[in-house]
């Protein structure tokens, strides 16, 4: 059993404020800066403004620019890597938003990289993408480009943010019409150690998640340590479905550092292989010949699922060095210190010059497909819940994200929700409090690497039946010892919250009988048409993990 609140002490303090945005990544800032100008907006981020998945992004955004490329070829290539779960519907709507969004971007102030000519912005490729359609800056510095622009907005607009607070809960009430409606959220504010320094009620008409995906829920990811699916738990304990969560995607090309490396790893952007690198494995071999037409600009599951096969042939083999192999872009030379200055960083900082050495990489959680189940325009199933970003599942990605499409959504959703809310708030409402709140416990953070090291075992690029049975069986047990004397503090609210989000993607992987995208059993290695549909998970009243949307005989 879940817990459906965490636990944390009394509150002592209330706000009120017109909208609330959870997360300060790119689409929780372009909510509260498209708002702000008509409404008062909170933003509450756990950390600091820049400690999400956003400031780390290297790729770029992808939208349609060039003459040559179109609008439609953006959205065959979205669907075509979507693996038959994109909802082409809304893919046509991001795609047709997507180069206004740029635009939009660069009038708040981002400096993306110029062409040769100077004259026009630079375009690249990345792996799935037909045409050069993705717009980057500083090189590989392309989120922290896209942070810094919208930090400095919204602070100008006179966004209010409270950082180093956590929310924990939803506050939930009763709709004049009888209707479940969102009343605001329960937050700790945290000293620097992530200890509690006091708990608040803050009080809204409309709730905006933008807390990002769980690639921390892994061993080994490319995210940064905030990315541990706060929003994706919250959403679960107040009865909301996430759907598409057995979709992780995971990146081919994460920094290798030897067999013992935890937490965050760096990536090495498939920017790089639309530059010309080769993958070869350790024997000279070249890894993705044959593989797939677009060889090492396949899409990246294609890409992730040949590593990781290659991997355990080579491992069959009693190859000397099977858990990595090595991405080769000596061809650009120098050049490739200017144009991957980031990267350039992460290499040397391992003794590597990737203009003369070649790259050890291992496939590595990246992004979540899946999420809470909203629309491109934010709504969820819950009035005045929305969410945007990482966080969310809208039917862009389906069962496979497009590379670089998900700076672009965020902004597209943020903006989009954030000018609906300064058009028209829902009615305010009083939160309900259940006369005896669930009172569960806390996962005591020094099992959380047992958590990951289940779902890194068992439930990473490759997965069968019985290894989903075993990283059920640990994650289960690991649930048992939930405890009502392990102290409220940011690390047992993060490991609790992993613990949920663990839970829900071994439920909805175990289901799913197929593979498709970036879900890839062994056992079922095909996808099958009676699967062309999306798994709702949900957390019970007592706690208990149910699935919907299993289509019969599957
Ligand atoms: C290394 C790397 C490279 C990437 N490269 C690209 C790329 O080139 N192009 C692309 O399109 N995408 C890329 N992505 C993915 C992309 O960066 C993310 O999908 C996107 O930035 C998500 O934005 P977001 O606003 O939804 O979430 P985030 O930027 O992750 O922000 C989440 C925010 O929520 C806060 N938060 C979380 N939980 C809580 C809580 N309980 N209470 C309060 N605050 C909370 C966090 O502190 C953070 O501020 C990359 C990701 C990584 C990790």
């Amino acid at each position: 059993m879940l817990p459906l609140s965490l636990s944390a002490p009394d509150p002592s303090w209330e706000r009120d404020v017109d909208v609330v945005v959870l997360g300060s990544g790119a689409a929780g800032l372009s909510a509260a800066l498209a708002a702000r100008p008509v409404r008062s907006v909170l933003v509450i981020t756990k950390d600091e403004l820049a400690a999400g998945s956003t400031t780390w992004a290297q790729g770029g955004l992808a939208g349609v620019l060039h003459p040559e490329d179109s609008l439609e070829h953006h959205v065959s290539d979205t669907v075509t890597a979507g693996a038959g779960l994109c909802d082409e519907a809304v893919v046509r709507e991001l795609v047709t938003e997507a180069p206004k969004s740029i635009r939009y971007l660069m009038r708040l102030g981002a400096a993306f990289d110029p062409d040769e000519t100077g004259d026009e912005i630079a375009l690249t490729r990345e792996g799935g993408h037909s045409h050069h359609r993705i717009v980057h800056s500083g090189g590989d510095r392309s989120g922290l480009e896209v942070q810094r622009t919208l930090d400095q907005s919204a602070v100008a607009a006179g966004v209010e943010v409270m950082s180093r607070t956590f929310a924990l809960d939803l506050l939930v009430g009763r709709a004049a019409d009888g209707e479940r409606q969102v009343a605001g959220v329960r937050v700790g504010s945290l000293d620097t150690q992530g200890q509690v320094v006091s708990v608040g009620h803050v009080t809204a008409r409309a709730v905006v998640i933008a807390c990002g995906g769980y690639g921390q829920v892994f061993a080994s990811t490319s995210n940064p340590p905030a990315v541990t699916g706060d929003g994706v738990a919250l959403a679960l304990r107040a009865g909301l479905p996430v759907t598409d969560v057995e979709f992780v995607q995971f990146h081919p090309t994460v920094m290798w550092t030897g067999a013992d490396a935890r937490g965050q790893q760096a990536l090495v952007s498939e920017a790089v292989r639309g530059e010309g690198a080769i993958l070869y494995d350790a024997e000279g071999e070249r890894v993705m010949k044959g593989v797939h037409p677009l060889e090492d600009l396949a899409p990246r599951d294609v890409v992730a699922a040949a590593i990781t096969r290659r991997m355990a042939r080579l491992r069959e083999q009693g190859a000397e060095v099977s858990d990595h192999v090595y991405l080769d872009a000596t061809h650009l030379g120098d050049r490739f210190h200017e144009r991957f200055p980031g990267i350039t960083e992460a290499c040397r900082a391992i003794g590597i010059d990737p203009a003369v050495d070649r790259i050890p990489v291992a496939p590595a959680s990246h992004y979540a497909c899946g999420g809470i189940r909203a629309g491109l325009d934010g709504r969820t199933g819950l009035r005045g819940l929305f969410a945007a970003g990482e966080v969310s599942r809208t039917g862009v990605h389906g069962a496979n994200r497009l590379a670089s499409n998900s700076l672009t959504e965020s902004v597209v959703t943020g903006t989009r929700l954030g000018r609906d809310l300064a058009w028209e708030l829902p009615d305010r409402v009083e939160p309900m409090f259940d006369a005896a709140p669930v009172v569960t416990g806390l996962l005591d953070p020094a099992r959380l690497p047992e958590v990951r090291s289940a779902m890194s075992r068992h439930v990473a690029v490759l997965r069968d039946a019985s290894s989903l049975a075993l990283a059920g069986d640990e994650v289960a047990a690991i649930a048992r010892s939930l405890d009502r004397g392990v102290d409220p503090s940011v690390q047992s609210w993060e490991s609790t919250n992993l613990l949920t989000v663990a839970t829900a993607v071994i439920a909805a992987a175990s289901a799913r009988t197929e593979s498709r995208g970036c879900h890839r059993r062994t056992d079922f290695a095909d996808p099958r048409d009676v699967w062309r549909t999306s798994i709702d998970v949900r957390l019970d009243a007592a706690g208990r993990v149910h699935l919907s949307g299993v289509p019969p005989g599957a």
